[in-house]
């Protein structure tokens, strides 16, 4: 049975969502094609990791050595190296991200397997060749790619395009790979990791977002969306032109040069829709958009639409929320 392997990533011992993002999609591949799907673990330690992953895959492939407790090229690509040579595995998905841009493109050219980055969508067509989804000109358009039939391939996937749930049903036996001697290496050293100094809240995180437009107006009305998402237990968020003009900091931008965001509930105030703004939202669970414009582009993806001028819906839906309370 061809096998799909996903390279889990994990930061600081905990599992980073592309990775249940990336399951989620190997498994919609396997069922339709017969396939089982593989975690790739490569770790110091093992244990509560590997656990993690058995609801959502067949297979744990675990690499457990004191050189893999963080990811450093070098030495994943040698373990790599040897766990492809011996398994084969027909697809390797590789999250779209920092590590993943490094190491896809070096384990493409290393171990001479084609490679297709940020992928949104992945299927094997009916010849065993890999067909690609892939977004151009900023969102705009999504490509559809057929890749030569090749004997594997590997594909990085966009982090936020698939639900990261963790329970597939599934219960996955645990396989240890060998880990092979890391004499030699280490051209790249991994040192620390520096987190990014924030005084803002992290958008990415919320469960709720309230996101305003330039719609809002002026940097003053920006205080009816707070009172509103303090109502509510939201976090505010924006569309780019806000943060360009200063109105809210750039941490709180949602787009395609702002954050990627999928809170359950997100509600878009006064924003038109633009491609590069829904890139980084319409992956949230539900969208309500409020705009006085019947025609605008937010209402093609929203789940529910308010045609409205926001200075008469905010106060009243406030209002309404701090009585409930
Ligand atoms: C390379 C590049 C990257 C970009 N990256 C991003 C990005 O990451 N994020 C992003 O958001 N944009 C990004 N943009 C900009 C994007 O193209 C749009 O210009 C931007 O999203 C528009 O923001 P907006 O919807 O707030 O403003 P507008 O498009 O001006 O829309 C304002 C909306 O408010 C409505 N409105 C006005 N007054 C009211 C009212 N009183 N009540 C209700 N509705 C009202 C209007 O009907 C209108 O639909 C990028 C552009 C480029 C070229």
């Amino acid at each position: 049975m061809p096998e799909i392997f996903v390279i889990t990533e994990h930061r600081k011992g905990k599992f980073r969502d592309v990775t249940f993002e990336m399951l989620a999609l190997a498994d919609k591949i396997a069922s339709a094609n017969d396939c089982s799907v593989t975690a790739v673990l490569l770790t110091d330690h093992a244990y509560g990791l590997a656990e993690e992953l058995k609801s959502a895959c067949d297979c744990v492939l675990i690499a457990e050595d004191p050189a893999l407790g963080n990811y450093s090229a070098d030495e994943y690509l040698a373990v790599l190296e040897k766990i492809i040579a011996q398994k084969n595995p027909l697809l390797t998905l590789v999250g779209n991200t920092a590590m993943g841009m490094d190491l896809a493109p070096a384990m493409s050219t290393r171990f001479s397997i084609p490679c297709v980055s940020d992928c949104v969508n992945v299927e094997i067509s009916d010849n065993a060749s890999l067909k690609l989804e892939r977004q151009i000109y900023g969102g705009k358009i999504n490509a559809c790619l057929l890749m030569k039939p090749s004997s594997k391939y590997i594909a990085t996937v966009r982090a936020g395009t698939f639900p990261a749930d963790r329970d597939r049903g599934k219960n996955a036996k645990i396989e240890n790979f060998p880990v092979p001697a890391f004499d030699n290496l280490g051209k790249r050293q991994f040192i620390e990791y520096i987190e990014e100094i924030t005084e803002d809240v992290d958008i990415t995180a919320a469960d709720i977002l309230v996101s305003v437009g330039r719609g809002i107006g002026k940097p003053e009305n920006i205080a009816l969306a707070q009172e509103f998402a303090d109502a509510i237990g939201a976090t505010v968020s924006c569309s780019r032109p806000v943060a360009d003009k200063g109105w809210l900091p750039k941490s709180r931008q949602v787009g395609t040069s702002g954050k990627t965001v999928k809170p359950k509930i997100y509600i878009a105030l006064g924003i038109s829709g633009a491609f590069q703004h829904q890139a980084g939202m319409k992956n949230a669970e539900t969208i309500i958009a409020v705009n006085k414009d019947p025609n605008a582009p937010i209402f093609n993806i929203a789940h529910y639409g308010i045609v409205m001028d926001m200075f008469q819906f905010l106060p009243k839906i406030t209002e309404k929320f701090k009585q409930e309370k």
